[in-house]
């Protein structure tokens, strides 16, 4: 990467990189200052009003209205990192964030750098011209297009009954955003979600749709899937009834955290934070002590078994339960189903990102981190894992694959999505989408490598769910090979 200069800094002894934006003047990086900021306001604060200060070089002309925080993380003990929305006459711009990078110390603050995207060149009206109800049906039928003209290309399976006109799915406004393109496209974000015509397949997509125009301007997958799907899930099912709940039961009270034990389908035996529930006299699946020292947050693994994807993708499963045991002994079952995998490597990810980035949990404020195992395709096997937006989805495996958590980088590779939703939140499209894969894999290997003591020079350290396999040799079955 070349860093330049600009010009109206060449002779300024502050900054000692800043790398302009190619659409817009604010700069895309600035690093190598150290510029005192007030220590005494919050970090967000601090960072607008760092950023209002250098108007000639930041050209964000309102930033304490203009920016709004997304969030503040303190690394170690003294670095700060403050994300920043960019919104365009109230109304939240896609992609355009800006981050400050700030150090405490000794009763001090000052600026390190900043980094991120803001748009300078936006002028549009943001009054729309169509309805939402407009929007929300181009939407769902824009997502019906784009699976069926899958189905044409041969990318997904046709089965005998497969209607491609018939789009058993549905539209969630999400309110207005601005498209960052010239001065910007004010447009309906929709949710679309079902199962696509034909295959089955779950479809959560989002769909930009421009507000004058009544057209999409833009659209992509937001299911985070390990694999693409395989040829052999041919028999289309309907989605099942009873999945509507948006969220997990609220946890149990009282929860006491244990230590228990359990088999890990490698065959190796895994030490797991549990919890003791004094109320139904059971021990469950559920961590209750390596988050819950600092936030509320438990990190639990579901039982599944039986539900197809169409239940779980952008949807919380009617009836499941945590796995539980009578004492603190998780076998059988919780071995087979991939639970006791799930629940370690989720351990191990966690700790991964808390000892390495001091960062706790997915949303970085200890939010719940939620595993749900054996999940079919319409009661068939399931070679794939994914990420929905709020939790992970491990299919049961198939002839060749154990169930999915069985492999700490596919653990590590599924929760490094839900990071990335909560911090750069890369759209799943594109470059940023190839961006937003990449990471996963990246970290989930490092997660892998770091937790089983592989050392890089071994030839099989940048392979992805070689843990998975059962009859090939790993190199032949692995899903990718990072070297
Ligand atoms: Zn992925």
């Amino acid at each position: 990467m070349t860093l330049q200069a600009s010009p109206a800094w060449a002779a300024d002894p502050g900054p000692s990189n800043i790398l302009p934006g190619q659409d817009t003047a604010t700069p895309v990086l600035v690093e190598g200052i150290r510029e005192s900021v007030d220590a005494k306001a919050a970090p967000a604060d601090a960072a607008r009003g760092h950023l209002a200060a250098n108007k000639s070089r930041y050209k964000i002309p309102r930033a304490g209205s203009d920016l709004v925080p997304l969030s503040a993380t303190a690394t170690g003990s003294k670095d700060e990192t403050v994300r920043l929305q960019q919104k365009h006459r109230g109304v939240e711009v896609l992609g355009g964030q800006y981050v400050v990078r700030m150090q405490k110390q000794d009763g001090k603050r000052v600026v390190t750098g900043t980094s991120g995207h803001y748009f300078t060149a936006l002028n549009t009206d943001v009054t729309p011209q169509v309805t939402e109800d407009v929007a929300v049906r181009r939407a769902v039928a824009a997502t019906a297009r784009r699976l069926g003209a899958d189905l044409d290309k041969g990318q997904a399976p046709r089965s005998e009954s497969g209607d491609p006109a018939a789009t058993g799915m549905t539209g969630e406004a999400k309110g207005l955003v601005v498209l960052p393109k010239g001065g910007g496209v004010l447009a309906y974000r929709v949710t679309v979600r079902g199962t696509a015509p034909g295959t089955g397949a779950p479809v959560v997509d989002e769909v930009y749709v421009d507000a004058r125009s009544g057209y999409p301007a833009l659209q992509y997958s937001a299911l985070k899937t390990l694999a693409a799907p395989k040829a052999a899930m041919g028999t289309a099912g309907r989605a099942a009834e009873g999945a509507t709940a948006d969220g997990p039961p609220a946890a149990p009270p009282n929860l006491v955290p244990e230590t228990g034990s359990g088999a890990r389908l490698g065959g190796a035996a895994a030490s797991l934070d549990i919890a003791y529930d004094p109320a139904a006299g059971n021990y469950l699946l559920a961590d209750a002590g390596r988050m819950r020292a600092t936030s509320k947050g438990l990190l639990s693994t579901w039982d599944a078994r039986g539900k197809s994807v169409s239940e779980t993708s952008g949807k919380w499963p009617s009836g499941i339960k945590m796995f539980s045991s009578p004492n603190t002994t998780f076998g059988g079952a919780a071995t087979d189903s991939g639970a006791v995998d799930a629940h370690w490597n989720a351990g191990q990810v966690y700790d991964f990102y808390k000892k390495n980035f001091g960062r706790d949990s997915l949303d970085g404020a200890g939010g719940a981190v939620n595993s749900l195992v054996g999940v079919t395709y319409y009661g068939l096997p399931y070679a794939n894992a994914f990420w929905d937006g709020t939790k992970m989805v491990y299919g049961n495996g198939d002839d060749e694959f154990k169930p999915m958590s069985a492999d700490t980088d596919v653990v590590g590779h599924e929760m490094t999505h839900g990071i990335i939703e909560h911090s750069a939140n890369l759209v799943y499209a594109g470059q940023s989408g190839a961006l937003n894969e990449a990471l996963a894999d990246y970290f989930g290997n490092a997660i892998d490598v770091t937790a089983s003591g592989t050392p890089m020079s071994d030839p099989a350290a940048g392979l992805i769910g070689e843990d998975l396999c059962r009859t090939k040799a790993a190199a032949d079955c692995a899903l990718r090979d990072l070297n």
